[in-house]
Protein backbone atom coordinates (compact mmCIF):
# COMPACT_ATOMS: atom_id res chain seq x y z
CA UNK A 1 0.00 0.00 0.00
CA UNK A 2 2.68 2.53 1.03
CA UNK A 3 4.82 1.68 -2.17
CA UNK A 4 2.41 3.39 -4.74
CA UNK A 5 3.51 7.33 -4.43
CA UNK A 6 0.26 9.05 -3.93
CA UNK A 7 -0.19 12.69 -4.86
CA UNK A 8 -1.94 15.69 -2.85
CA UNK A 9 -4.28 15.08 -5.65
CA UNK A 10 -5.28 11.78 -4.62
CA UNK A 11 -6.89 12.73 -1.05
CA UNK A 12 -9.91 14.99 -0.72
CA UNK A 13 -8.82 18.63 0.83
CA UNK A 14 -8.66 18.81 4.67
CA UNK A 15 -12.16 19.62 6.52
CA UNK A 16 -12.46 19.91 10.23
CA UNK A 17 -10.15 21.69 12.75
CA UNK A 18 -6.26 21.45 12.48
CA UNK A 19 -4.86 18.89 15.67
CA UNK A 20 -2.40 20.10 17.68
CA UNK A 21 -0.36 16.78 16.93
CA UNK A 22 -0.26 13.72 14.70
CA UNK A 23 0.92 10.83 15.31
CA UNK A 24 1.70 8.09 12.76
CA UNK A 25 1.77 4.70 14.49
CA UNK A 26 1.18 3.12 17.37
CA UNK A 27 4.05 0.85 18.05
CA UNK A 28 5.71 1.76 21.69
CA UNK A 29 7.04 4.65 20.54
CA UNK A 30 4.24 6.52 19.01
CA UNK A 31 2.34 5.98 22.45
CA UNK A 32 4.90 6.87 23.93
CA UNK A 33 4.65 10.31 22.16
CA UNK A 34 1.29 10.50 22.74
CA UNK A 35 2.02 9.82 26.37
CA UNK A 36 4.24 12.61 26.62
CA UNK A 37 2.31 14.74 24.87
CA UNK A 38 -0.86 14.54 27.04
CA UNK A 39 1.39 14.13 29.99
CA UNK A 40 1.89 18.70 28.70
CA UNK A 41 -1.66 18.76 28.06
CA UNK A 42 -2.11 18.81 24.87
CA UNK A 43 -5.49 16.70 24.34
CA UNK A 44 -6.15 17.44 20.94
CA UNK A 45 -4.39 15.22 19.63
CA UNK A 46 -4.61 12.06 17.07
CA UNK A 47 -2.95 8.01 16.64
CA UNK A 48 -3.51 6.55 13.30
CA UNK A 49 -2.06 2.91 13.29
CA UNK A 50 -2.65 0.82 10.03
CA UNK A 51 -2.76 -2.42 11.82
CA UNK A 52 -6.53 -3.84 13.49
CA UNK A 53 -4.62 -3.21 17.05
CA UNK A 54 -2.06 -0.88 18.69
CA UNK A 55 1.17 -2.36 19.71
CA UNK A 56 3.52 -2.76 16.48
CA UNK A 57 6.34 -5.40 17.13
CA UNK A 58 4.88 -5.48 20.96
CA UNK A 59 1.78 -6.92 19.61
CA UNK A 60 -0.33 -9.18 22.03
CA UNK A 61 -2.92 -11.52 20.74
CA UNK A 62 -4.76 -14.44 22.56
CA UNK A 63 -5.16 -18.14 21.44
CA UNK A 64 -8.03 -20.13 22.62
CA UNK A 65 -8.29 -17.85 25.30
CA UNK A 66 -4.84 -17.68 26.25
CA UNK A 67 -2.93 -14.52 25.69
CA UNK A 68 0.39 -14.58 23.22
CA UNK A 69 2.76 -12.10 22.76
CA UNK A 70 3.98 -11.82 18.60
CA UNK A 71 6.46 -9.54 19.14
CA UNK A 72 8.09 -8.70 22.81
CA UNK A 73 7.81 -10.43 25.38
CA UNK A 74 9.82 -8.91 27.91
CA UNK A 75 12.08 -5.72 29.53
CA UNK A 76 14.58 -5.45 32.08
CA UNK A 77 14.38 -3.20 35.42
CA UNK A 78 16.24 0.33 34.00
CA UNK A 79 19.44 1.65 34.77
CA UNK A 80 19.52 4.31 37.06
CA UNK A 81 20.52 6.80 34.17
CA UNK A 82 17.18 6.18 32.08
CA UNK A 83 14.70 9.14 33.41
CA UNK A 84 12.09 9.14 30.67
CA UNK A 85 11.91 5.13 31.08
CA UNK A 86 11.08 5.55 35.21
CA UNK A 87 9.25 8.32 35.00
CA UNK A 88 6.81 6.04 32.35
CA UNK A 89 7.19 2.94 34.18
CA UNK A 90 6.01 4.84 37.39
CA UNK A 91 2.97 5.92 35.90
CA UNK A 92 1.85 2.83 34.48
CA UNK A 93 2.37 1.27 37.86
CA UNK A 94 5.25 -1.10 37.13
CA UNK A 95 7.57 0.81 39.28
CA UNK A 96 6.13 1.40 42.69
CA UNK A 97 9.16 3.59 44.19
CA UNK A 98 12.91 3.10 45.09
CA UNK A 99 14.14 1.75 48.72
CA UNK A 100 17.13 3.92 50.60
CA UNK A 101 19.79 3.16 48.18
CA UNK A 102 17.61 4.41 45.39
CA UNK A 103 17.50 1.20 43.96
CA UNK A 104 13.70 0.68 41.60
CA UNK A 105 11.25 -1.35 43.03
CA UNK A 106 8.73 -3.26 40.53
CA UNK A 107 5.12 -5.17 41.31
CA UNK A 108 6.23 -8.69 42.14
CA UNK A 109 4.24 -10.41 39.66
CA UNK A 110 6.24 -8.61 36.78
CA UNK A 111 9.08 -9.93 37.73
CA UNK A 112 10.19 -12.80 36.22
CA UNK A 113 9.15 -16.15 37.70
CA UNK A 114 12.37 -18.75 38.36
CA UNK A 115 13.86 -20.70 36.97
CA UNK A 116 14.98 -18.09 34.24
CA UNK A 117 16.93 -19.53 31.53
CA UNK A 118 17.92 -23.17 30.37
CA UNK A 119 20.34 -24.36 27.69
CA UNK A 120 20.18 -27.58 25.76
CA UNK A 121 23.64 -28.62 25.29
CA UNK A 122 25.42 -32.02 24.52
CA UNK A 123 22.45 -33.45 24.41
CA UNK A 124 20.76 -32.21 27.71
CA UNK A 125 19.58 -29.15 29.04
CA UNK A 126 21.73 -27.41 31.72
CA UNK A 127 20.61 -24.77 33.88
CA UNK A 128 21.02 -21.04 32.97
CA UNK A 129 22.63 -19.80 29.83
CA UNK A 130 26.23 -21.23 30.48
CA UNK A 131 28.16 -22.95 26.99
CA UNK A 132 30.83 -24.19 29.43
CA UNK A 133 29.25 -26.92 30.67
CA UNK A 134 31.60 -29.87 29.29
CA UNK A 135 34.29 -27.51 28.11
CA UNK A 136 38.33 -27.94 28.28
CA UNK A 137 39.57 -25.51 30.79
CA UNK A 138 40.80 -23.27 28.14
CA UNK A 139 37.28 -22.67 26.92
CA UNK A 140 36.31 -22.09 30.17
CA UNK A 141 39.20 -19.18 30.86
CA UNK A 142 38.07 -17.24 27.06
CA UNK A 143 34.01 -17.13 29.23
CA UNK A 144 35.11 -16.39 31.87
CA UNK A 145 37.99 -13.42 30.44
CA UNK A 146 34.95 -12.64 28.42
CA UNK A 147 32.41 -12.11 31.37
CA UNK A 148 35.15 -10.10 32.99
CA UNK A 149 35.60 -7.63 29.91
CA UNK A 150 31.77 -7.23 30.19
CA UNK A 151 31.82 -6.43 33.93
CA UNK A 152 34.75 -3.72 32.98
CA UNK A 153 32.78 -1.97 30.39
CA UNK A 154 29.14 -2.32 32.69
CA UNK A 155 31.49 -0.13 35.17
CA UNK A 156 33.83 2.12 32.57
CA UNK A 157 32.73 5.92 32.59
CA UNK A 158 34.00 7.83 29.99
CA UNK A 159 36.21 11.17 30.27
CA UNK A 160 32.79 12.90 29.90
CA UNK A 161 31.64 10.94 33.39
CA UNK A 162 28.91 9.64 31.41
CA UNK A 163 28.37 5.38 31.07
CA UNK A 164 30.01 4.20 28.56
CA UNK A 165 27.40 2.07 27.66
CA UNK A 166 24.17 4.03 28.69
CA UNK A 167 20.32 3.14 28.23
CA UNK A 168 19.03 5.18 26.62
CA UNK A 169 22.30 4.82 24.17
CA UNK A 170 21.95 8.44 23.44
CA UNK A 171 23.21 9.12 27.27
CA UNK A 172 26.58 7.19 26.45
CA UNK A 173 29.66 8.38 26.56
CA UNK A 174 30.52 10.87 23.99
CA UNK A 175 34.51 9.49 23.85
CA UNK A 176 35.72 9.02 20.88
CA UNK A 177 37.69 5.69 21.83
CA UNK A 178 34.21 4.28 23.06
CA UNK A 179 32.90 5.36 19.74
CA UNK A 180 35.35 3.67 17.44
CA UNK A 181 34.13 0.41 18.83
CA UNK A 182 30.93 1.12 16.46
CA UNK A 183 33.47 0.69 13.20
CA UNK A 184 34.01 -2.83 14.34
CA UNK A 185 32.35 -6.03 13.92
CA UNK A 186 31.87 -7.69 17.65
CA UNK A 187 33.49 -10.88 16.07
CA UNK A 188 36.60 -8.55 15.08
CA UNK A 189 36.42 -7.32 19.10
CA UNK A 190 36.58 -10.90 20.01
CA UNK A 191 39.56 -11.78 17.37
CA UNK A 192 41.09 -8.91 18.79
CA UNK A 193 41.44 -9.80 22.11
CA UNK A 194 42.39 -13.26 20.75
CA UNK A 195 39.45 -15.18 21.77
CA UNK A 196 39.05 -18.00 19.85
CA UNK A 197 36.27 -20.23 21.42
CA UNK A 198 33.70 -21.79 19.55
CA UNK A 199 30.69 -21.50 22.45
CA UNK A 200 31.74 -17.69 23.25
CA UNK A 201 31.25 -17.04 19.59
CA UNK A 202 27.73 -18.77 19.93
CA UNK A 203 27.16 -16.99 23.20
CA UNK A 204 27.95 -13.93 21.73
CA UNK A 205 26.10 -14.56 18.66
CA UNK A 206 22.87 -15.74 20.37
CA UNK A 207 23.25 -12.75 22.55
CA UNK A 208 23.25 -10.66 18.79
CA UNK A 209 20.32 -12.13 17.51
CA UNK A 210 17.90 -12.29 20.11
CA UNK A 211 17.97 -8.61 20.89
CA UNK A 212 19.17 -7.13 17.64
CA UNK A 213 17.88 -9.66 15.26
CA UNK A 214 21.64 -9.46 14.05
CA UNK A 215 24.34 -12.29 13.98
CA UNK A 216 27.94 -11.97 15.49
CA UNK A 217 29.74 -11.16 12.27
CA UNK A 218 27.06 -8.68 11.22
CA UNK A 219 26.75 -6.76 14.61
CA UNK A 220 28.58 -3.15 15.90
CA UNK A 221 30.92 -3.97 18.49
CA UNK A 222 29.75 -0.96 20.12
CA UNK A 223 25.90 -2.41 19.79
CA UNK A 224 27.54 -6.32 21.15
CA UNK A 225 29.07 -4.76 23.82
CA UNK A 226 26.14 -2.44 24.48
CA UNK A 227 23.95 -5.78 25.35
CA UNK A 228 25.84 -7.01 28.00
CA UNK A 229 27.00 -3.65 29.68
CA UNK A 230 23.89 -1.35 29.48
CA UNK A 231 22.13 -3.22 32.54
CA UNK A 232 23.98 -4.83 35.63
CA UNK A 233 23.51 -8.53 34.34
CA UNK A 234 26.56 -9.84 36.15
CA UNK A 235 25.82 -11.39 39.69
CA UNK A 236 28.82 -9.81 40.75
CA UNK A 237 26.74 -6.50 40.68
CA UNK A 238 23.75 -8.20 42.15
CA UNK A 239 23.75 -5.96 45.00
CA UNK A 240 23.95 -2.67 43.70
CA UNK A 241 21.17 -2.50 41.10
CA UNK A 242 18.69 -4.73 39.73
CA UNK A 243 18.73 -6.08 36.26
CA UNK A 244 15.93 -8.53 36.40
CA UNK A 245 13.50 -9.21 34.01
CA UNK A 246 9.80 -7.65 33.90
CA UNK A 247 7.54 -9.77 31.52
CA UNK A 248 3.69 -10.71 31.57
CA UNK A 249 1.49 -13.35 30.06
CA UNK A 250 1.09 -10.95 26.98
CA UNK A 251 4.68 -9.79 27.08
CA UNK A 252 4.97 -5.87 26.41
CA UNK A 253 1.63 -6.54 25.05
CA UNK A 254 0.92 -5.15 28.06
CA UNK A 255 2.69 -2.20 28.65
CA UNK A 256 0.86 -1.52 25.13
CA UNK A 257 -2.53 -1.90 26.80
CA UNK A 258 -1.65 0.50 30.08
CA UNK A 259 -0.46 3.17 27.32
CA UNK A 260 -3.56 2.86 25.25
CA UNK A 261 -5.51 3.23 28.20
CA UNK A 262 -4.05 6.49 28.99
CA UNK A 263 -5.64 8.25 25.62
CA UNK A 264 -9.12 8.85 24.92
CA UNK A 265 -10.78 7.12 22.92
CA UNK A 266 -11.19 9.81 19.95
CA UNK A 267 -7.69 10.23 20.56
CA UNK A 268 -6.99 7.03 18.28
CA UNK A 269 -7.85 4.83 15.65
CA UNK A 270 -6.53 1.42 14.44
CA UNK A 271 -6.99 0.48 10.50
CA UNK A 272 -6.00 3.68 9.03
CA UNK A 273 -2.82 4.16 6.96
CA UNK A 274 -0.66 7.57 6.61
CA UNK A 275 -0.29 7.22 2.53
CA UNK A 276 1.15 10.92 2.48
CA UNK A 277 2.51 13.43 4.36
CA UNK A 278 3.27 16.84 3.49
CA UNK A 279 5.16 18.77 6.43
CA UNK A 280 6.17 22.33 5.73
CA UNK A 281 7.62 24.66 8.74
CA UNK A 282 4.41 25.14 10.75
CA UNK A 283 1.96 22.41 9.54
CA UNK A 284 1.57 18.81 8.50
CA UNK A 285 -0.85 17.98 5.61
CA UNK A 286 -1.40 13.99 5.67
CA UNK A 287 -3.58 11.98 3.41
CA UNK A 288 -5.12 8.87 5.00
CA UNK A 289 -6.68 5.57 4.17
CA UNK A 290 -9.07 3.45 6.01
CA UNK A 291 -8.44 0.44 5.23
CA UNK A 292 -11.38 -1.17 6.37
CA UNK A 293 -13.75 0.97 4.17
CA UNK A 294 -11.24 2.36 1.37
CA UNK A 295 -12.40 5.86 2.33
CA UNK A 296 -9.84 8.78 1.81
CA UNK A 297 -9.42 11.55 3.92
CA UNK A 298 -6.95 14.18 4.87
CA UNK A 299 -5.94 15.77 8.40
CA UNK A 300 -3.71 18.91 9.02
CA UNK A 301 -1.68 19.32 12.73
CA UNK A 302 0.66 21.88 13.86
CA UNK A 303 3.26 19.14 14.41
CA UNK A 304 3.55 15.38 14.15
CA UNK A 305 5.33 12.40 14.57
CA UNK A 306 6.17 9.76 12.33
CA UNK A 307 6.40 6.70 14.51
CA UNK A 308 6.83 3.81 11.66
CA UNK A 309 9.92 1.91 10.66
CA UNK A 310 11.70 4.52 8.77
CA UNK A 311 12.28 2.64 5.64
CA UNK A 312 8.96 3.46 5.11
CA UNK A 313 9.61 6.90 5.51
CA UNK A 314 10.64 8.51 2.05
CA UNK A 315 7.33 6.25 0.29
CA UNK A 316 5.01 8.83 2.63
CA UNK A 317 7.43 11.91 2.69
CA UNK A 318 8.17 13.18 -0.79
CA UNK A 319 11.50 15.01 -1.68
CA UNK A 320 13.61 14.11 1.46
CA UNK A 321 17.08 15.84 1.30
CA UNK A 322 19.37 13.61 -0.38
CA UNK A 323 21.72 12.36 2.35
CA UNK A 324 19.04 12.11 4.47
CA UNK A 325 17.38 9.51 2.20
CA UNK A 326 20.71 7.84 1.98
CA UNK A 327 20.37 7.40 5.22
CA UNK A 328 17.16 5.79 5.61
CA UNK A 329 18.37 3.51 2.53
CA UNK A 330 21.41 2.27 4.16
CA UNK A 331 18.90 0.54 7.00
CA UNK A 332 18.93 -3.25 6.91
CA UNK A 333 15.63 -5.08 9.02
CA UNK A 334 15.83 -9.02 10.08
CA UNK A 335 12.70 -10.74 9.43
CA UNK A 336 11.55 -13.25 11.98
CA UNK A 337 8.96 -16.00 12.42
CA UNK A 338 7.32 -16.70 15.54
CA UNK A 339 5.78 -19.97 16.06
CA UNK A 340 2.96 -20.69 19.12
CA UNK A 341 3.62 -24.20 19.75
CA UNK A 342 0.38 -25.65 21.40
CA UNK A 343 1.55 -28.95 23.48
CA UNK A 344 -0.83 -31.05 25.49
CA UNK A 345 1.73 -31.48 28.06
CA UNK A 346 5.54 -30.20 28.43
CA UNK A 347 7.64 -32.22 26.45
CA UNK A 348 10.17 -34.35 27.81
CA UNK A 349 13.66 -33.04 28.78
CA UNK A 350 16.71 -34.56 29.94
CA UNK A 351 18.59 -32.67 32.44
CA UNK A 352 17.64 -29.15 34.30
CA UNK A 353 13.69 -28.53 34.50
CA UNK A 354 11.67 -26.28 31.91
CA UNK A 355 12.18 -22.62 32.20
CA UNK A 356 10.68 -19.39 30.76
CA UNK A 357 13.57 -19.40 28.18
CA UNK A 358 14.68 -22.42 26.77
CA UNK A 359 17.48 -22.09 24.60
CA UNK A 360 18.97 -24.66 22.02
CA UNK A 361 22.99 -24.74 21.35
CA UNK A 362 23.87 -24.30 18.24
CA UNK A 363 20.50 -23.90 16.46
CA UNK A 364 19.28 -21.04 13.83
CA UNK A 365 16.97 -20.20 16.28
CA UNK A 366 16.64 -18.54 19.73
CA UNK A 367 14.56 -21.29 21.25
CA UNK A 368 11.15 -21.14 22.91
CA UNK A 369 9.84 -19.24 25.67
CA UNK A 370 7.25 -20.75 27.75
CA UNK A 371 4.78 -18.07 27.45
CA UNK A 372 2.14 -18.49 30.23
CA UNK A 373 5.41 -19.26 32.60
CA UNK A 374 3.81 -16.00 34.89
CA UNK A 375 0.39 -16.91 34.89
CA UNK A 376 0.71 -20.50 35.94
CA UNK A 377 3.95 -19.75 38.33
CA UNK A 378 5.31 -22.79 38.75
CA UNK A 379 5.83 -25.02 35.79
CA UNK A 380 3.29 -27.42 35.77
CA UNK A 381 2.37 -30.29 33.42
CA UNK A 382 -0.55 -29.07 31.70
CA UNK A 383 -1.72 -27.68 28.54
CA UNK A 384 0.26 -24.65 27.43
CA UNK A 385 1.78 -22.89 24.45
CA UNK A 386 5.85 -22.69 23.69
CA UNK A 387 6.65 -19.43 21.89
CA UNK A 388 9.16 -20.23 19.16
CA UNK A 389 11.38 -17.45 17.92
CA UNK A 390 13.78 -17.56 14.37
CA UNK A 391 15.20 -14.47 13.46
CA UNK A 392 16.60 -14.47 10.08
CA UNK A 393 18.91 -12.26 10.35
CA UNK A 394 21.65 -13.09 7.04
CA UNK A 395 20.84 -12.29 3.09
CA UNK A 396 17.29 -10.63 4.64
CA UNK A 397 15.85 -9.63 1.47
CA UNK A 398 15.82 -13.50 0.33
CA UNK A 399 14.88 -14.65 4.15
CA UNK A 400 11.83 -12.12 4.02
CA UNK A 401 10.42 -13.29 0.69
CA UNK A 402 11.01 -17.13 1.55
CA UNK A 403 9.30 -16.16 4.89
CA UNK A 404 6.04 -14.75 2.85
CA UNK A 405 6.18 -17.47 0.04
CA UNK A 406 6.66 -20.35 2.04
CA UNK A 407 3.95 -22.04 3.48
CA UNK A 408 2.58 -23.42 6.71
CA UNK A 409 3.68 -26.90 6.57
CA UNK A 410 7.03 -25.86 5.50
CA UNK A 411 7.46 -23.68 8.79
CA UNK A 412 5.65 -26.02 10.78
CA UNK A 413 8.25 -28.59 10.03
CA UNK A 414 11.24 -26.53 10.26
CA UNK A 415 9.63 -25.79 14.02
CA UNK A 416 9.41 -29.25 14.91
CA UNK A 417 12.44 -30.43 13.16
CA UNK A 418 14.25 -27.61 15.67
CA UNK A 419 12.33 -29.29 18.74
CA UNK A 420 12.97 -32.90 17.84
CA UNK A 421 16.73 -32.75 18.70
CA UNK A 422 16.21 -31.52 22.92
CA UNK A 423 12.64 -33.14 23.07
CA UNK A 424 12.54 -36.85 21.27
CA UNK A 425 8.16 -36.81 21.96
CA UNK A 426 7.33 -32.97 20.39
CA UNK A 427 5.35 -35.28 18.27
CA UNK A 428 3.20 -36.82 20.44
CA UNK A 429 2.41 -33.47 22.39
CA UNK A 430 1.70 -30.64 19.42
CA UNK A 431 -1.62 -30.01 19.27
CA UNK A 432 -1.63 -27.25 16.63
CA UNK A 433 1.12 -24.30 15.40
CA UNK A 434 0.03 -21.11 14.70
CA UNK A 435 2.65 -18.95 12.75
CA UNK A 436 3.21 -15.16 12.69
CA UNK A 437 5.78 -13.65 10.03
CA UNK A 438 7.66 -9.97 10.73
CA UNK A 439 8.40 -9.06 7.00
CA UNK A 440 10.60 -6.28 8.75
CA UNK A 441 11.00 -7.51 12.16
CA UNK A 442 14.26 -5.08 13.85
CA UNK A 443 16.32 -2.63 12.36
CA UNK A 444 20.16 -4.15 12.13
CA UNK A 445 22.52 -2.14 14.22
CA UNK A 446 25.42 -3.15 11.48
CA UNK A 447 28.39 -0.99 11.90
CA UNK A 448 28.27 2.77 11.57
CA UNK A 449 24.27 2.64 11.98
CA UNK A 450 24.52 3.80 15.90
CA UNK A 451 27.15 6.29 16.15
CA UNK A 452 27.88 6.70 11.97
CA UNK A 453 26.97 10.35 10.02
CA UNK A 454 23.62 8.76 9.08
CA UNK A 455 22.49 8.60 12.94
CA UNK A 456 22.53 12.22 12.91
CA UNK A 457 20.29 12.16 9.79
CA UNK A 458 17.94 9.44 11.16
CA UNK A 459 16.76 12.25 13.94
CA UNK A 460 16.30 15.14 11.73
CA UNK A 461 12.99 16.59 11.77
CA UNK A 462 11.48 17.20 8.10
CA UNK A 463 9.49 20.55 9.07
CA UNK A 464 6.88 20.08 11.50
CA UNK A 465 7.36 16.64 11.39
CA UNK A 466 9.47 14.60 14.06
CA UNK A 467 10.76 11.07 13.76
CA UNK A 468 10.69 7.94 16.41
CA UNK A 469 10.50 4.90 16.56
CA UNK A 470 13.76 2.85 17.39
CA UNK A 471 15.27 3.00 14.27
CA UNK A 472 16.26 6.78 14.78
CA UNK A 473 18.73 5.56 17.84
CA UNK A 474 19.45 2.16 15.75
CA UNK A 475 18.77 -0.61 18.59
CA UNK A 476 15.14 -2.68 18.67
CA UNK A 477 14.17 -2.38 22.33
CA UNK A 478 11.56 -1.14 24.12
CA UNK A 479 13.30 1.24 26.06
CA UNK A 480 14.91 3.09 22.90
CA UNK A 481 11.43 3.12 21.33
CA UNK A 482 10.29 5.12 24.30
CA UNK A 483 13.05 7.35 24.39
CA UNK A 484 12.50 7.80 20.77
CA UNK A 485 8.69 8.65 21.28
CA UNK A 486 9.00 11.00 24.33
CA UNK A 487 11.91 12.94 21.72
CA UNK A 488 10.24 13.66 18.93
CA UNK A 489 6.87 14.43 21.34
CA UNK A 490 9.02 17.39 23.20
CA UNK A 491 9.72 18.58 19.72
CA UNK A 492 6.16 18.66 19.07
CA UNK A 493 5.86 20.78 22.37
CA UNK A 494 8.51 22.92 21.87
CA UNK A 495 6.80 23.78 18.04
CA UNK A 496 3.78 24.42 19.79
CA UNK A 497 5.06 26.47 22.15
CA UNK A 498 4.33 24.28 25.32
CA UNK A 499 7.55 24.99 27.63
CA UNK A 500 8.05 22.02 29.99
CA UNK A 501 10.57 20.78 31.68
CA UNK A 502 12.43 17.58 29.76
CA UNK A 503 12.21 13.95 30.54
CA UNK A 504 15.18 13.61 28.84
CA UNK A 505 17.60 15.02 31.18
CA UNK A 506 20.21 12.52 30.43
CA UNK A 507 20.88 14.18 26.95
CA UNK A 508 22.47 16.50 28.90
CA UNK A 509 23.57 19.74 25.91
CA UNK A 510 23.63 17.10 23.63
C1 LIG B 1 9.63 -10.78 17.28
C2 LIG B 1 10.13 -9.58 18.03
C3 LIG B 1 10.49 -9.73 19.37
C4 LIG B 1 10.93 -8.60 20.09
N1 LIG B 1 11.24 -8.77 21.41
C5 LIG B 1 11.57 -7.69 22.16
C6 LIG B 1 11.67 -7.80 23.57
O1 LIG B 1 11.44 -8.87 24.14
N2 LIG B 1 12.01 -6.67 24.27
C7 LIG B 1 12.23 -5.47 23.66
O2 LIG B 1 12.55 -4.47 24.34
N3 LIG B 1 12.11 -5.34 22.31
C8 LIG B 1 11.77 -6.40 21.56
N4 LIG B 1 11.55 -6.26 20.21
C9 LIG B 1 11.84 -4.95 19.60
C10 LIG B 1 10.60 -4.04 19.48
O3 LIG B 1 10.55 -3.80 18.11
C11 LIG B 1 10.77 -2.73 20.24
O4 LIG B 1 10.87 -3.00 21.63
C12 LIG B 1 9.62 -1.73 20.09
O5 LIG B 1 8.39 -2.32 20.41
C13 LIG B 1 9.57 -1.04 18.73
O6 LIG B 1 8.58 -0.02 18.73
P1 LIG B 1 8.53 1.12 17.60
O7 LIG B 1 7.44 2.04 17.95
O8 LIG B 1 9.90 1.68 17.45
O9 LIG B 1 8.23 0.39 16.22
P2 LIG B 1 7.11 -0.61 15.72
O10 LIG B 1 6.81 -1.62 16.75
O11 LIG B 1 7.58 -1.10 14.39
O12 LIG B 1 5.80 0.28 15.54
C14 LIG B 1 5.53 1.04 14.38
C15 LIG B 1 4.02 1.10 14.20
O13 LIG B 1 3.70 2.06 13.21
C16 LIG B 1 2.67 1.54 12.37
N5 LIG B 1 2.79 2.25 11.08
C17 LIG B 1 3.89 2.27 10.29
N6 LIG B 1 3.67 3.05 9.22
C18 LIG B 1 2.40 3.52 9.33
C19 LIG B 1 1.61 4.38 8.52
N7 LIG B 1 2.09 4.91 7.39
N8 LIG B 1 0.32 4.66 8.92
C20 LIG B 1 -0.17 4.14 10.08
N9 LIG B 1 0.57 3.32 10.88
C21 LIG B 1 1.83 3.02 10.51
C22 LIG B 1 3.00 0.05 12.30
O14 LIG B 1 1.87 -0.70 11.88
C23 LIG B 1 3.42 -0.22 13.74
O15 LIG B 1 2.32 -0.56 14.55
C24 LIG B 1 11.07 -7.35 19.46
C25 LIG B 1 10.71 -7.21 18.10
C26 LIG B 1 10.24 -8.30 17.40
C27 LIG B 1 9.85 -8.14 15.98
Amino acid sequence: MLRQPRQAGDFPPASGPILDALIIGGGVSGLCAAWRLRRAGVENLLLLEVGDQLGGTALAGTLQGRPVAWGAHYINIPPAEADCVHTLLQDLGVITGYDAAGRPQVVPEYLLRWPHERLFIEGQWTEDLDPGAGAGAGEVEVLRQFEDDMLRWTLYQGRDGRRAFALPLRYSSRDSVLRELDQLTMLQYLRGKNWNSPRLDWLVDYACRDDYGTSLAQVSAWAGIHYHACRYYDRRLHDQYPADTLTWPEGNGFLVRRLAAKLASAQWRSQVAVLRVEPSGDEVRAGCIDTRTGECFSLRAKSAVYAGKLHTLPSVVQGLPGPQLQALGALSYCAWLVAAVQVSRLPQSRGAPPAWDNVLYGSSSLGYVAADHQQQGALGQGNRVLLYHLPLVRQVAQARRQLLERDHAFWAGQVMADLRQAHPDIEEVVERIDLYRWGHAMVQPLPGVIWGEGSRLRDQACGALSLASCDTTGLPLFEEACFAGIRAAEQCLARLGKGDETLLKGLGDG
